[in-house]
């Protein structure tokens, strides 16, 4: 990768820090400077400043589009520890200086773009380091590039997963999925990424490399008492908790899934006093899980794993009226599901006028049977109507399937079913699974855009929820394919808009906040798993009180007290939605 062009651009006026949280222009005159003084820092990896680089880095799969000024592609962690002591070193001179990990690219709130600097811990930074088992819980230890894929075959090979597995697993990279806590399907029982983490390895603001791992009392007083950066945000951070204690326990969202804020209110095990007295413990890595790059970069992580679930059963449940949806899955859920997720009715039609979809994602044997049971389904089962909504419910081997269909059926499920043969199987979690790239087919010059797709409710309000958004959608005259996880109340929106129109913006910004009020309307987060990155971080202020925003804004500033770590994600929003908005579909 080479070679810079900034040289050719004018000189901007350099910015005072306080103007850089609400101006989206960043002065460039630092970025020429910064190559020089990384190589001079022995920086060893790729450094570009070339236009095909800054476009190809200016997206990813969120609806925005912002091109950075520089990308680093690290060979190693002491390059990723080079890189941030010199952006820290010449921030003074250069306040448009900071750095925004990226690792797949994958994610659809824009946390891994940037005007500034990208650091992408991909394309190095992506071996496996060591599996191993201790009394009976098997560890893996890698780099944040691994992608899901690769781990996820080496764990198979010792029977484990890690089951917070996203629906992107493949093509993303585990070390994007801890910092934006992704979270899939079998987090209904298994929770997010975040409760895997056993430790990481994470470059702070220094520019030096600590481990971070769950700690007792008495590790904390001796980790407090030495001279360095982790010392003193531990020191910091545990004032924080004791000073606004009870604000940071009534600030956590009420729905079982959130990435909203940060997770302040996981990094104590009890309460504080309970900690001070050695009766609990304090996991910071709860807090960098999930923090999106704003409070430092991980190089190396060891996540826990948990066997994998063999012979399980699968229930499916189509609702023809959604009165009942709630409470089939209110019905179904004291019975630990591993899962229970959904799609909608457009799914399923959409998967019917469309079979060749599913033609090279399948083996041909497979592909024949899966859509010949599609077809006995719609036309002998369900008697040629498609239900609003089709639950998917999968229970471990030790759970009798008899008495959770009984439950269902009592509670309106009536057409419950375990689904025994394997094709149909294949085609119900098919269309689970493509109902994002079926909703591109009803119009492939539009594009299934990301900022509703994220919102979560209790599970008592699924149905309600849902209906109220299919007569939003009518209203703005926009379709959407939905799927989700219907066991956490969770829903993924994508409707399909064109972005090379100008008023696009106008309409994602009106719908965000029809949409988002229904939403907190029914005591749900607009943020479960995606995390907040550019579209959601200037809503936080309907999930948090002014107070809590208050609060995380100076937790960002303990980890980064000068701002160089991906600014404008998770607090001080500095990106203008409509103007970061990408103008291709
Ligand atoms: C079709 C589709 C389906 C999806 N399904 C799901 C789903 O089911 N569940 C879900 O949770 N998400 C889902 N996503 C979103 C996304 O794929 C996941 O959140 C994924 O885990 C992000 O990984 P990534 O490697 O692409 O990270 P990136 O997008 O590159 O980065 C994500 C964030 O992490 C930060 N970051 C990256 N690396 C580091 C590092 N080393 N240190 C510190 N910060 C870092 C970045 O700055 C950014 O803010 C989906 C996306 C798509 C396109």
């Amino acid at each position: 990768m080479k070679e810079s062009s900034l040289g050719k651009e004018p000189t901007a006026r350099f910015l005072r820090r306080e103007e850089l949280r609400v101006h989206p222009e960043r002065s460039r005159i630092g970025h020429e400077l910064i190559e020089q003084r990384l190589r001079a820092a022995g920086f060893r990896g790729g450094i570009s400043t070339e236009q095909k680089y800054l476009k190809a880095y200016s997206t990813d799969e969120s609806i925005f589009s912002i091109k950075p000024q520089m990308i680093l592609q690290p060979r190693d962690g002491a390059d990723v520890e080079r890189a941030v002591r010199v952006v820290a070193s010449e921030i003074d001179r250069f306040p448009a200086l900071s750095l925004t990990p990226r690792a797949a690219g994958t994610g659809l709130s824009g946390g891994s773009l940037t005007d500034s600097i990208v650091i992408d811990v991909c394309s190095h930074l992506h071996h496996i380091h060591d599996i191993s088992t201790h009394r009976g819980v098997t560890t893996i230890t890698l780099d944040p590039g691994v992608p899901w894929r690769a781990m996820e075959r080496r764990l198979k090979e010792h029977g484990v997963y890690v089951p917070s597995y996203p629906a992107s697993k493949d093509i993303c990279s585990i070390g994007g999925a801890v910092a934006n806590n992704a979270a899939g399907p079998d987090t209904l029982r298994y929770g997010h990424t975040a409760d895997w983490v056993e430790s990481l390895e994470v470059v702070l603001h220094d520019g030096k490399t600590y481990t971070i791992k769950q700690i007792t009392h008495k590790e904390y007083t001796n980790l407090i008492k030495r001279h360095n950066a982790y010392a003193d945000i531990l020191k910091r951070v545990m004032e924080l908790l004791e000073e606004h204690e009870t604000s940071i326990h009534r600030a956590r969202p009420k729905t079982k899934k959130n990435t909203a804020g940060y997770a302040l209110w996981d990094v104590l095990s009890g309460s504080v006093a309970d900690f001070k007295k050695g009766k609990s413990t304090m996991d910071m890595t709860r807090l960098f899980s999930g923090s999106q790059g704003t409070i430092g970069i991980i190089t190396q992580m060891t996540l826990r794993t948990i066997a994998i679930s063999k012979h399980t059963t699968l229930l499916a449940v189509p609702i023809f009226d959604l009165s009942v949806a709630s409470h089939v899955v209110t019905a179904a859920l004291p019975y630990n599901p591993i899962n229970l997720e959904l799609f909608d009715a457009l799914t399923f039609e959409l998967a019917l006028k469309n079979p060749g979809f599913f033609k090279p994602r399948m083996t041909s044997a497979s592909y024949y049977h899966a859509i010949l049971s599609m077809y006995t389904t719609y036309h002998v089962r369900w008697l040629r109507r498609t239900p609003e909504l089709v639950f998917l419910i999968t229970l471990d081997r030790t759970t009798n399937p008899e008495p959770v269909l009984a439950a269902i059926r009592k509670a309106g499920g009536t057409r419950a079913r375990v689904v025994t043969n394997t094709d149909e199987v294949e085609m119900f979690w098919q269309i689970r699974r493509a109902s994002f790239s079926l909703t591109k087919l009803m119009d492939q010059s539009k594009r299934p855009a990301a900022f509703l797709e994220d919102m979560v409710v209790p599970p008592e309000d699924l149905g309600k929820f849902f209906a109220e958004i299919q007569r939003l959608f009518k209203k703005y005259s926009v379709r959407a394919a939905v799927h989700g996880h219907g066991g956490n109340g969770h829903f993924h929106f994508y409707p399909l808009l064109d972005f090379t129109k100008k008023t696009t913006g106008d309409l994602v910004t009106k719908m965000a906040e029809d949409f988002y009020d229904t939403a907190l309307k029914h005591h749900g987060t607009i943020c479960g798993e995606h995390n907040d990155g550019i579209i959601r971080t200037p809503h936080l202020d309907k999930l948090f009180s002014k107070k809590m925003l208050a609060i995380f804004a100076e937790l960002e500033h303990i980890f980064d007290p000068d701002d160089i770590f991906n600014p404008g994600k998770k607090v001080n929003p500095r990106f203008d939605i409509k103007q970061s908005l990408r103008h291709e579909n």
